[in-house]
């Protein structure tokens, strides 16, 4: 798979894949749709907590501060 299977309905993905913030497009590259799709720890709260994250928590875990 070259691209996460949540693309289409993750609030981060849609919030910030335009984003001009190096992080977020970095993320984007590394998890969204690069190697480290499959440790994205939006993806792990989602299973663990059956509901989405927040769109301002980034596949690291942390929160986007803007
Ligand atoms: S942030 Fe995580 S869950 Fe969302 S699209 Fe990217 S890899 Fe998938």
């Amino acid at each position: 798979m070259t691209e996460c299977e949540l693309l289409s309905k993750c609030g981060f993905f849609n919030k910030y894949q335009d984003s001009k913030q190096a992080a977020c497009s970095g993320f984007v590259a590394m998890y969204c749709k690069g190697p480290k799709m499959d440790s994205c720890k939006r993806k792990a709260y989602r299973k663990e907590n059956g509901v989405a994250p927040p769109d301002d928590m980034m596949p690291t875990g942390s929160m986007v501060v803007s």
